[in-house]
C-alpha cells in the first residue's frame, strides 16, 4: 500500500512539490497565473525553472523538452540537455525561466494547412503552466523533464491541439459562470470542463504483428478471413484477465501512476484480445495530456512484454473496434458538478438549465461533433452495426426525459420519488440522483452526473471532440445566460427556457437501441443528420456559420478553421493512399506468389494422378476454382492501381478525398474479398501471414 502511494505522482512536478520547493512569493505568483490566468513574470519563471531543474536532476534527468501536440494528433518532443560547457573545460547544468516559458522548434515539418509557409518556418512553444511538468523514463535509462506546451506560429495562430482546447475551456467557463451568476450564485469563481477518457485497445503477439505489413504500416488488417470463432460467445467482456495480460497491465499502471495519471479501472473488452483502461476524470486539459501519455505508454510497455498494442479504431474487420469514451462535465472551483442533479430545488433548477443547454448544443451541432470525433479509422466503426451509429442523439433516460417533457408541457411529472420540489410556479418530482438507466448504444448518454460521448475514436487526440463540445456548450449557455440576466422572474424564465429548448430540440433525445434500423429510419423522419463519412462531416466545420461560431468564442480564427479543414482532408487522402499501396504490395509480394505456388502444386498433383490412372476430379476442380479467383485478384489489383493513380493526380483536395473514399477505398475492399476467399481454401502452412484466429486467440 505504502509503495503504491509512493509511486503515484513520483515523476510529477506537482502542486505539492512546488509548494515544498518554491519560494513563497514564487509559488504564489505561479498559482495566480494557474488559477486566475494572471500574466507570468520572468522573475517567477526563473524561480520555477531553477526549482524544476534541481528536482529533475535529483531524479536523474539529463535533458528537458517542450512537449507539444502538433496537428498530427501525436505528441512531439525535442530533447535539449541541461549541460552548458564552460570555458575552463568544465560544465554547469542550466535551465532558465526563458527556456521554461518558450521554445523554438523548427515548425516547418509539422502540418500547418498553409498557415505557415516553409520559408518562414518559425513556430514557438509556450509553457502551459496549468498542466504539470513531469519526467519521462525510457528503457535506455534516460530521464527527461517534459514541459507541456502550446504550439503556435509567430503570427499567433494555433498549430496544435492544445491551444484551441485551452481557449474552448475559457469560453465555456465564462458562459457557464454567467448562467450561475444569473441564477444567484455569487461564490464560484471559475468553471472548468472535466474529462474522463476511457481508452480501449487491442494487444497482439509481436511475433504476429511483425509478419503483417498492413498492421505495421496502417494500423489495421487490410486482409484476413474471419476467424471461425469471433466474439459471439460474449465470453471476453469482463472475463478473468489472463496472467500475461495482467503482467502488462500492472506494468502499465505503474508507469502511468509515476506520471500522476490516475489509471483506475482495467478490464477485458467485448472483442477477443481487446481491453480497456479508465482513469479518474481530471480537468480537460490535463486529462487530454494524460490521454496522450496513456496511448504512448501502452505502446511502449506492450513491447516489453513481447506484445504490440493496437490503438487503431478498427484493426480487425467483423470484430468490434475500439473507441474512447469521452466522459464530460462542468465543475466549479468550489466543488459543484453542474451536471449533478443535487438535493435542493435551486440546485435542480440549475441542473435543468445546463441539461437544456447540452440538448440545444448537441442538436444544433451534431455533425460538428461527429466530425470532431472522427478520423479514417473511426469511419470503419461508426455506422457499422457495432458501437454508436453516425447519428448523434442524446440519451437522457425515461425519467429525466419525462421531467423535461412535463415541464415543457406544463403538467406534473410522474417521477419515482414521493416528494415534490418546486421550481418557481411549476412543481417537479425529485430528480433521479442515481441514473441507473444505462444505454450502451447511445452516442451521447447522460450517465447520472456527466455526459458520455461515446463515438470518439481510440487512436485520436481527445482534444478535438472536447474543443467542439466546450464551444457548442458555451454558445448554448451564452444564450441562456442572456435570457436569465434579462428576466425579472428567474424561475419563470427557467421554465420558459426548458419549454423552448424542448420544442426545438427534443428531437435529439433518443432512449432506445441506437443499433436498430428502426432508429435510422426514425432519425431520418426527425431530420437528424446521419453523415456516413468523416470527410463529408468535415464540411460542416468549414461553413461560414461554423467559422462564425468558433471565432465568436475565440476558439479558432477563420484561418485556423480553414487550415484544419485542409489538414484533415489531406490526412484522409494520405491514410487511404498508404492503405492502397500497402494492399497492392501485399497482394503482389505475398498473396499472389503464395497462391501461384499452390496452384502449381495442385497442377502437379492432377498430372501425377492422371498419369497414374487415378481419379483427379477433386484436385482438378479445386485448381479450377483457385485459378478463377486468382484471375479475379489480378484484375481487381489492376483496378486498384489504376484508381489510386487517378485519385492521386486530382489537384483539388476535396475532390481527391472523395475519389479516395469512393474509388480507391472500394477497389481495395473488393480486392480483399477475393484474397480472403483464397485464405479460406489455401493450406495454412502456405498462407504468408498470420490469420485472424492466430492474432485474436493466441493467449
Ligand atoms: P463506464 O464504463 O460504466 O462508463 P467507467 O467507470 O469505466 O464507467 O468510466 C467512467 C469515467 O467517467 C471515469 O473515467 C470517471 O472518472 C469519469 N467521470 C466520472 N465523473 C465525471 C465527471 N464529473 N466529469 C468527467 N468525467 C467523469
Ligand atoms: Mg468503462
Amino acid at each position: 500500500m505504502k509503495t503504491l502511494l509512493n509511486v503515484f505522482g513520483s515523476n510529477v512536478f506537482s502542486d505539492r512539490v512546488m509548494h515544498q520547493r518554491l519560494a513563497k512569493n514564487t509559488y504564489q505568483g505561479l498559482k495566480k497565473t494557474i488559477d486566475e490566468g494572471a500574466p507570468l513574470t520572468l522573475e517567477v519563471a526563473n524561480g520555477v525553472a531553477d526549482a524544476m531543474k534541481k528536482w529533475a536532476l535529483e531524479k536523474g534527468a539529463t535533458h528537458y523538452t517542450h512537449w507539444f501536440q502538433p496537428l498530427t494528433g501525436k505528441t512531439a518532443e525535442k530533447h535539449d540537455s541541461f549541460l552548458v560547457p564552460q570555458r575552463d573545460g568544465s560544465a554547469i547544468m542550466e535551465f532558465t525561466g526563458k527556456q521554461l516559458i518558450k521554445g523554438e522548434p523548427d515548425a516547418s515539418s509539422f502540418p500547418s494547412g498553409g498557415i505557415r509557409a516553409t520559408f518562414e518556418a518559425r513556430g514557438y512553444t509556450a509553457w502551459d503552466c496549468t498542466s504539470p511538468a513531469f519526467l519521462k523514463e525510457d528503457d535506455a535509462g534516460n530521464v527527461t523533464l517534459c514541459i507541456p506546451t502550446a504550439f503556435a506560429s509567430y503570427t499567433g495562430e494555433a498549430l496544435d491541439k492544445k491551444t484551441p482546447l485551452l481557449r474552448s475551456m475559457e469560453a465555456v467557463s465564462r458562459q457557464a459562470l454567467r448562467v450561475l451568476r444569473a441564477l444567484g450564485n455569487t461564490k464560484s469563481k471559475r468553471v472548468t470542463s472535466t474529462l474522463g477518457p476511457e481508452q480501449e485497445y487491442f494487444l497482439i503477439e509481436k511475433e504476429y504483428f511483425d509478419k503483417r505489413l498492413d498492421l505495421i504500416l496502417t494500423g489495421r488488417t487490410l486482409f484476413g478471413a474471419p476467424s471461425p470463432k469471433g466474439q459471439e460467445l460474449e465470453d471476453q467482456y469482463f472475463g478473468a484477465i489472463k496472467d500475461r495480460i495482467s503482467k502488462f497491465m500492472r506494468d502499465l499502471d505503474i508507469e502511468l501512476w509515476k506520471m500522476g495519471i490516475p489509471s483506475k479501472t482495467k478490464h477485458n473488452e467485448v472483442a477477443p484480445a481487446q481491453y480497456e483502461m479508465a482513469p479518474m476524470f481530471e480537468t480537460t486539459n490535463i486529462a487530454a495530456d494524460h490521454n496522450q501519455l496513456v496511448m504512448e505508454t501502452m505502446e511502449k510497455v506492450a513491447l516489453r512484454h513481447g506484445l504490440v498494442c493496437l490503438l487503431y479504431e478498427k484493426p480487425f474487420a467483423g470484430v468490434n473496434g475500439s473507441g474512447k469514451h469521452n466522459n464530460w462535465s462542468l465543475a466549479t472551483d468550489d466543488g459543484l458538478n453542474l451536471l449533478d442533479p443535487g438535493h435542493t430545488p435551486h440546485q435542480n433548477e440549475q441542473f435543468l438549465v445546463f441539461l437544456a443547454a447540452l440538448l440545444m448544443a448537441v442538436d444544433r451541432h451534431a455533425t460538428k461533433l461527429r466530425a470532431a470525433a472522427s478520423n479514417p479509422g473511426n469511419d470503419l466503426r461508426l455506422g457499422a452495426n457495432e458501437a454508436p451509429p453516425a447519428i448523434v442523439s442524446v440519451f437522457l433516460g425515461e425519467e429525466l426525459t419525462d421531467i423535461m417533457e412535463s415541464i415543457a408541457a406544463g403538467r406534473p411529472a410522474k417521477g419515482k420519488g414521493q416528494h415534490v420540489l418546486n421550481i418557481g410556479v411549476d412543481t417537479l418530482p425529485a430528480l433521479p440522483k442515481d441514473n441507473t438507466d444505462r444505454n450502451r448504444s447511445s452516442p451521447f448518454a447522460f450517465t447520472g452526473n456527466k455526459f458520455e460521448f461515446r463515438i470518439v475514436g481510440s487512436s485520436a487526440s481527445i482534444s478535438g471532440p472536447n474543443v467542439v463540445l466546450n464551444t457548442i456548450a458555451a454558445e448554448a449557455l451564452d444564450e441562456m445566460a442572456t435570457r436569465l440576466e434579462k428576466a425579472k422572474d428567474k424561475n419563470k424564465e427557467v421554465t420558459a427556457i426548458i419549454k423552448d429548448t424542448m420544442k426545438k430540440h427534443a428531437r435529439v433525445i433518443y432512449n432506445g437501441d441506437n443499433y436498430t434500423p428502426e432508429w435510422v429510419a426514425e432519425a431520418a423522419k426527425r431530420g437528424l443528420p446521419n453523415v456516413q463519412s468523416w470527410i463529408e462531416s468535415l464540411k460542416d466545420m468549414n461553413t461560414p456559420e461554423a467559422q462564425q461560431l468558433f471565432a465568436k468564442y475565440s476558439v479558432f480564427s477563420r484561418r485556423e478553421i480553414r487550415s484544419r479543414f485542409e489538414i484533415y482532408l489531406e490526412n484522409y487522402v494520405k491514410c487511404v493512399n498508404i492503405e492502397a499501396r500497402t494492399a497492392i504490395t501485399m497482394a503482389k509480394t505475398l498473396y499472389i506468389p503464395a497462391v501461384v505456388s499452390y496452384t502449381k502444386e495442385l497442377a502437379d498433383t492432377v498430372n501425377a494422378l492422371k498419369s497414374a490412372g487415378a481419379p483427379a476430379e477433386v484436385p482438378a476442380e479445386h485448381l479450377q476454382k483457385m485459378s478463377g479467383t486468382l484471375k479475379s485478384v489480378v484484375e481487381k489489383l489492376g483496378h486498384l492501381e489504376a484508381e489510386t493513380e487517378k485519385a492521386h493526380h486530382l489537384a483539388n483536395t476535396e475532390k481527391r478525398a472523395i475519389a479516395y473514399r469512393d474509388k480507391v477505398f472500394t477497389a481495395q475492399a473488393a480486392l480483399r474479398e477475393d484474397i480472403d476467399a483464397l485464405e479460406r481454401i489455401v493450406p495454412k502452412s502456405l498462407w504468408p501471414v498470420p490469420s485472424y484466429a492466430d492474432m485474436l486467440f493466441s493467449f
